[in-house]
């Protein structure tokens, strides 16, 4: 799934090319999930931002138009010519397609469908709960150890389950959680931790998503970025997709589990609870 270093890259390549640009034409998959798309014919963009996962692409009316990636979606600029009525793909898997004034085509390609196409008034966000409910941005200054500390205290979830709800921190999903609490030692199974260790675990998260970021997001199986590459950060990984594998802290075999419905690679012996 495309966590913030992977939708930030997308973020940096797309802000550039669609600024400015009027969508003249517009083509969605048949859902209630995509179909918004099509709102936003006529429309100018006047910038694409991000918050946490989602694409926040300001328009010119007072609108955004809101794009989320799920678990498998990518964005792409279509290479074949069209002819600018006929937008309909012959991929069953793109979602939608934007045709700007510049003639490029823009599309979301998303085999599993758990992707979004929304278009709301700026900042009316009571659709979209998640981005409604998102704690702080994890390289902002509001992402504080007290913050994290004190957030983590108002659940008796796990530590982990914590990290992905997207209400303690914008942006943290399976692979940067798993590593940001391997370097922090922190257990993914933990119900409390204190400021200390709070602390070492927001300095952590901040961390992985650095340097994912400067290698332009990692590597996985559905992840492209807008211009067709794949990142490179897989190489930098310690621990996710390393069950089995020792640690390259310890020695100790990682170990894997579900925890809450995602799979979980930690150490039992450097991340004890
Ligand atoms: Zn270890």
């Amino acid at each position: 799934m495309p966590e913030l270093p992977e939708v930030e890259t997308i973020r940096r390549q797309l802000a550039p090319r669609l600024t400015g640009r009027r969508v003249s034409a517009a083509w969605a998959f048949p859902h209630p999930k995509f179909d918004e798309a099509l709102l936003t014919i006529g429309a100018t963009v006047n910038g694409v931002g991000r918050r946490g996962k989602y694409l926040i692409a300001p328009l010119d009316d007072g609108r955004e138009l809101i794009m989320h990636l799920g678990m498998t979606g990518a964005m792409g600029f279509v290479d074949e010519p069209l002819d600018g009525r006929d937008l309909a793909p012959a991929d069953p898997f793109v979602r939608a397609r934007f045709r700007f004034d510049d003639d490029a085509t823009l599309e979301l390609h998303d085999v599993r469908r758990f992707g979004r196409v929304a278009v709301v008034e700026a900042g009316h966000y009571d659709r979209l709960p998640t981005l409604a409910a998102l704690g702080p941005e994890p390289l902002s200054d509001d992402f504080t150890p007290e913050h994290l500390w004190r957030a983590l205290a108002r659940s008796r979830r796990a530590v982990k389950t914590q990290l992905l709800s997207q209400r303690v921190v914008a942006g943290v999903g399976n692979i940067y959680a798993d590593e940001a609490l391997w370097r922090a030692q922190v257990s993914p199974m933990s119900h409390r931790v204190g400021l200390e260790r709070a602390t070492v675990l927001r300095n952590t998260v901040r961390d992985v998503l650095v340097e994912s970021l400067d290698h332009g997001g990692t590597r996985l199986r559905n992840y492209r970025t807008v211009e067709g590459d794949t990142g490179a950060h897989q190489l930098h990984l310690d621990c996710y997709g390393r069950a089995g594998l020792p640690c390259t802290r310890c020695g100790t075999e990682l170990r894997h589990r579900d925890l809450d419905g995602r799979g979980t690679t930690w150490c039992p012996s450097c991340q004890a609870r």
